[in-house]
């Protein structure tokens, strides 16, 4: 007997070359920290996305601090002349247009501390930057505070690190703290240009301008919200979420990767049976105040939290080794914040079940989007890959995102929604 063909209806499958040409897109539009010209772009971008893929769309508008970095270079006067590229630190004030010329000085990893060996009066100070440390509000004002003019943070990687200038306390309030006697600005370089500089410095004196040109002002942006409406309890929503603001970078990993799996899910999830509706959220602002974006939806919807049942949060899945399901993060002033354990496990059960690797892992020194729904009370988690060498650098660009990495993502959020939304 002839074996019997199985008929099904024709399901949409995830395409890591399609999902490859959103991240090149959405890496095109440059800058996309809130409320500049590549945020906008990306809201309409993903808006479109989500409208072609038939969802309705709603949005939380909410203020974030924005950052435009017009110009930003250091110039080496003496003893030789020599143009470093540099970046601004976000939040970073100006210069005037001739900039601050200064001597030179390095100050270790700019502790109180190394304060005590160097007189930092006048002068531009160098540190080093931290391993894994992104936020230098502490080591701007302690060079700030022993006199110095301006300040050049040098990274370990070949690339330029963009930094910020945030506290990097999970309370909102105490994100932007004072730099007294007065703010200074500062850029940060590449390992290169900061050993050669801190060659010339062991041999004499040093002489740069430096010259920063930004603006920081508060800008409108937004969270854009596609719905899956739900059939049987369609008032309880699972959440799947991933930023779509960058730190001053192209971000093609950083969340590009993240935005592709929405954009992806949102073609092929209305096909199955969803008792409970499905949001798929382009958060705005996420590197800004510990999750800005989060945290406004967490304000606005706060009537309607206990509905949300499950958070999945996709940040980062492109570039690195192998992909995590993290179990908790930390902040300095907030401690550990731990993920949902029943979640977590759902996600490793669904990528063992159709075969794709994933482990868990954590997060030592923050947590993206999901914190802020865990600190609200929601369930959530968050899939990660740690070990972008590019994280938050001018090099986060579409050459070193792997496709079918999204490819991996999506099927195992997919499978993990559809258990979530009708369990
Ligand atoms: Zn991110």
């Amino acid at each position: 007997m002839p074996l019997k063909k199985r008929v099904e209806k024709a399901i949409t499958e995830v395409n890591a070359k399609r999902a490859f040409e959103h991240i090149k897109n959405l890496a095109s539009f440059g800058s996309r920290v809130a409320g500049t010209e590549g945020d906008l772009k990306s809201i309409k971008y993903m808006s479109e996305q989500f409208v072609k893929a038939g969802l309705k769309v709603e949005y939380d508008v909410f203020n974030a601090p924005s950052f435009i970095e017009k110009e930003a270079k250091v110039l080496l006067s003496y003893p030789s002349k020599k143009e470093i590229k540099v970046r601004a630190m976000l939040y970073s004030v100006s210069t005037s247009s001739e900039g601050v010329k200064g001597e030179l000085v390095y100050a270790n990893l700019c502790k109180e501390e190394d304060f005590m060996k160097i007189d930092a009066k006048e002068k531009i100070v160098m540190f080093s930057r931290t391993k894994d440390k992104d936020a230098f509000y502490e080591e701007v004002a302690n060079a700030a505070k022993n006199g110095a003019k301006a300040v050049i943070m040098v990274d370990y990687n070949p690339w330029i690190f963009t930094a910020t200038m945030e506290s990097g306390y999970f309370d909102i309030k105490k994100r932007f703290l004072p730099v007294e006697p007065n703010p200074i600005p500062a850029v940060t370089i590449n390992s290169e240009d900061g050993r050669y500089l801190l060659e010339q410095i062991a041999k004499g004196k040093v002489e740069a301008t430096l010259v920063v040109d930004v603006t920081s002002e508060e800008k409108e942006t937004k969270n854009v919200r596609a719905i899956i409406e739900g059939g049987r309890k369609a008032d309880e929503k699972i959440l799947v979420i991933a930023h779509r603001d960058t730190a001053n970078t192209p971000g093609a990993n950083d969340n590009a990767s993240g935005l592709a799996t929405l954009i992806e899910l949102a073609q092929i999830l209305p096909e199955y049976r969803l008792n409970r509706s499905v949001e798929l959220i382009a958060m705005g602002a996420e590197e800004e105040l510990g999750s800005l974006g989060s945290y406004n939806y967490c304000k606005i919807h706060k009537d309607e939290l206990d509905k949300v049942k499950a958070v999945i949060n996709v940040d980062m899945v492109a570039v690195g080794s192998k992909l995590k399901v993290i179990t908790e993060g930390l902040w300095p002033d907030k401690g550990r914040l731990e993920t949902s354990k029943e979640i977590n496990r759902l996600l490793i059960e669904e990528a063992n079940r159709i075969g794709y690797f994933v482990e868990y892992g954590i997060c030592p020194f923050a947590t993206s989007d999901e914190g802020r729904f865990i600190d609200a009370g929601v369930s959530a988690s968050w899939l990660w890959k740690p070990d972008d060498p590019y994280y938050h650098s001018t090099e986060d660009t579409p050459d070193k995102v792997n496709p079918n990495d999204i490819k991996a993502v999506c099927e195992i959020v997919k499978n993990a929604v559809i258990k979530l939304a009708n369990m």
